[in-house]
């Protein structure tokens, strides 16, 4: 990078740990962004500082929210005595998108991966029992992506969660194998909601 003026090059290299973006890809994000109008590149910059600012993890279901508790954790409409675990806000965001759940979420931020070093600790596990052990739940439902790590997720969580004595049921199957629940279409989620099983 040593061809470059310095600041294309802390650009270049800033886009480079995002996921995804290669050297290429960030040279070409640079290029293209040094020919947008000084207010185009303004905005971005500011909404990358904002989202930092201003959103937090929920401390009840850690959705990402701009207010604590999230809105669907305050909503005095949702059914309290039902938790959707997902792995991600954006899975949170695919169910709420089917308009079909009315329950609440609990958010791992991430799921089981012994082979990238993310054990049970890394994830929000600890605290979704905590809050269970606060305020008990009729049905928890594993909502873990249909990949193999969002099977053993499901699978460790119904052994944690059984003691507890509250219903563990698992989405069904006919999601696409190995997919990610963020890409599911509406009625494929619902179909997969409504068909749940519990977990023996
Ligand atoms: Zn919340």
């Amino acid at each position: 990078m040593a061809f470059y003026p310095e600041p294309v090059a802390r650009l270049i290299d800033a886009l480079q740990r995002l996921p995804g973006i290669g050297p290429k890809t960030a040279q070409r994000l640079t290029f293209f962004l040094l020919k947008r109008p000084l207010e185009e590149v303004r905005e971005l910059s500011s909404a990358l500082t904002a989202v930092k600012e201003r959103i937090v993890y929920c401390t009840t279901c850690f959705n990402v929210t701009d207010q604590d508790p999230c809105r669907i954790c305050a909503d005095p409409a949702r059914d309290a005595a039902v938790v959707c675990v997902v792995e991600e806000p954006n899975d949170l965001l695919a169910m709420e998108r089917t308009g079909e759940y009315k329950g609440l979420y609990h958010v791992l931020l991430g799921a089981l991966s012994p082979l990238d070093g993310i054990g049970p600790d890394d994830l929000k596990v600890r605290e979704l029992l905590l809050r269970l052990e606060d305020g008990p739940a009729r049905e928890v439902i594993l909502a873990t992506n249909p990949n193999v790590e969002g099977e053993a997720t499901a699978l460790y969580l119904a052994k944690l969660l059984r003691p507890l004595g509250v219903r563990v049921t698992r989405i069904a199957r006919g999601l696409p194998v190995g997919g990610d629940l963020e890409y599911a279409d509406q009625v494929t989620l619902t179909k997969a909601l409504e068909g749940r099983r519990e977990i023996s």
